[in-house]
């Protein structure tokens, strides 16, 4: 047994007695508390602007550009356009595919974005007992880590599966539940133009947008990506994560 499995287990085993402690204590929440901000008009996480605010380009208030399931083959791809166009986003990464690509993690980070916890490896957390919850979480946080990058404070279930288990986990773990307003619904093999113009024509402050950057389909988002943020713009919009003059 190599010495990162051992830490692995080592911190997993100590969240684990947290996580009991916590519950013994009914510190954590046991019922559904509606901390999941996903479902509220106004989401605001960390490192997002006041979506109301403005200037003189960003007329509107601004949006928050997610992409989920990654870093897989497109992310190098869905990095360039936005460097192209100078615009920071939030990956919600798995921490299985973290672990296998830690360099498509620092280059996430290199170029100003900001890294998230999606799971270990996508399963619905629902389904899961408090300790399958926490081993995908505290592997995940791990493997980003381990990586280079900050402690994750956000995470987003996979398809939105929540109850209270899942949400006592987060909240002992000190994870800010974050799900979307405004579903692209890319990974279902939408053609470009209509990701595009889903997130065009539904767009308003402080929307949080879901896109994908790990699965089959994100060929297509890579494609969608330059329309959007030009639409966006030609509207007024910026990005959550961005200062605009
Ligand atoms: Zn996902």
């Amino acid at each position: 047994m190599n010495l990162r499995r051992r830490l692995t287990e080592l911190v997993l085993a100590l969240a684990a007695l947290a996580v009991t402690v916590g519950l013994a204590l009914h510190v954590l929440p046991t019922t559904g508390s509606g901390k999941a901000t996903g479902q509220a008009r106004r989401i605001i996480y960390r490192g997002m602007l006041d979506s109301a605010q403005t200037s003189n380009n960003c007329t509107r208030g601004r949006i928050a550009l997610t992409f989920d399931d990654g870093p897989d083959v497109y992310t190098p791809q869905i990095l360039e356009v936005l460097k192209a166009y100078g615009v920071h986003a939030t990956f919600f990464v798995m921490g299985r595919k973290a672990a296998a690509h830690p360099e498509l993690i620092r280059a996430e980070l290199a170029a100003g974005h900001i890294v998230e916890n999606h799971s270990w490896d996508h399963p619905h957390l629902a389904d899961l007992g408090q300790n399958g919850i926490l081993q995908q979480l505290v592997r995940t946080q791990a493997a980003i880590t381990a990586a280079g990058a900050p402690r994750p404070t956000l995470f987003r279930p996979p398809y939105g599966s929540l109850n209270a288990r899942v949400e006592a986990v987060a909240h002992a773990l000190k994870l800010q539940i974050v799900l979307w307003s405004l579903d692209t619904n890319d990974w279902r093999g939408r053609n470009a133009n209509d990701i595009a113009a889903s997130v065009i024509d539904q767009a308003v402050p402080g929307a949080v947008v879901l896109m994908h950057d790990g699965v089959p389909n994100s060929a297509a988002t890579v494609q969608a990506l330059p329309v959007i943020i030009q639409g966006l713009r030609s509207r007024g919009f910026c990005t959550a994560l961005d200062t605009a003059p």
